[in-house]
């Protein structure tokens, strides 16, 4: 039986290149005491799934946002640039990857296979903080940027274009069913889910692994993994 090709492997940040409830204790006290405006981002971030493209998705956010917690649109746009674009980003220099990611990574370019990031939330500086940003990304998609969050399949085609690859052609691994599972599949990308538990046992994903140590076997069972330049892993 000849396995399908890949030639890009695309990746999730937040929750798969490393561990979340690692990054909320190392910032601790300073993310708690912004829990009830993280809280009423994602309510309102989850009330825009499956919007979109829109032009200005920030722009929108902030409207939204605004309306939620009865402030202005300049309060909201401030608040959102404090959270999101400062105090979040800082705690990532006491945050490391999930052990095992750089190696998988690395083989896989050694491979020739193409790399890339699909993240809702802007990936730099955190990239730079988690010290992966000398990878050789291919592509680094923000959905505010293509103005429409995960599953739309806006960022991950955007992704694929900018890695010179068929979708088909491309794993995509995450750590969520209804935004990296849902988005990849609808994006005719394949897909790979890291978890572990109940949840996984419904999933529309290629294969799950539970730790980056175990992904090479289990990605070697499922697919051919085949280098862009012409030589093979
Ligand atoms: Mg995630």
């Amino acid at each position: 039986m000849t396995l399908p090709c890949i030639r890009g492997v695309t990746l999730d940040v937040d929750g798969t290149l490393y561990d979340f409830r690692t990054m909320m204790r190392a910032g601790f006290p300073g993310l708690l005491f912004l829990r009830r405006d993280f809280f009423d981002l994602f309510r309102v971030r989850d009330g825009m799934r499956g919007l979109g493209p829109l032009s200005d998705f920030r722009a929108e956010q902030a409207r939204r946002l605004s309306e939620l917690r009865g402030i202005s649109l300049g309060e909201a746009q401030a608040l959102v640039e404090d959270m999101v674009d400062r105090r979040w980003p800082r705690v990532f220099a006491r945050v490391k990857p999930f052990r095992g990611l750089r190696h998988v990574l690395e083989e896989l370019a050694r491979a020739g296979l193409r790399l890339g990031l699909v993240s809702e939330y802007p990936i730099e500086p955190k990239l730079s903080l988690l010290r992966l940003a000398d990878l050789p990304f291919a592509a680094k998609v923000c959905c505010e940027e293509v103005g429409a969050l995960k599953p739309h399949p806006a960022a991950f085609r955007a992704a694929a274009e900018r890695m010179e690859l068929p979708t088909g052609e491309i794993l995509h691994v995450g750590d969520r069913e209804d935004s990296d599972v849902a988005g990849a599949r609808c994006a005719g990308m394949r897909a790979a889910l890291l978890g572990s538990g109940r949840h996984i046992l419904s999933t529309r994903a290629d294969f799950t692994f539970s730790d980056w140590d175990s992904f090479s076997p289990i990605f070697r069972m499922h697919f051919q993994a085949t280098g862009v330049a012409g030589h093979e892993s």
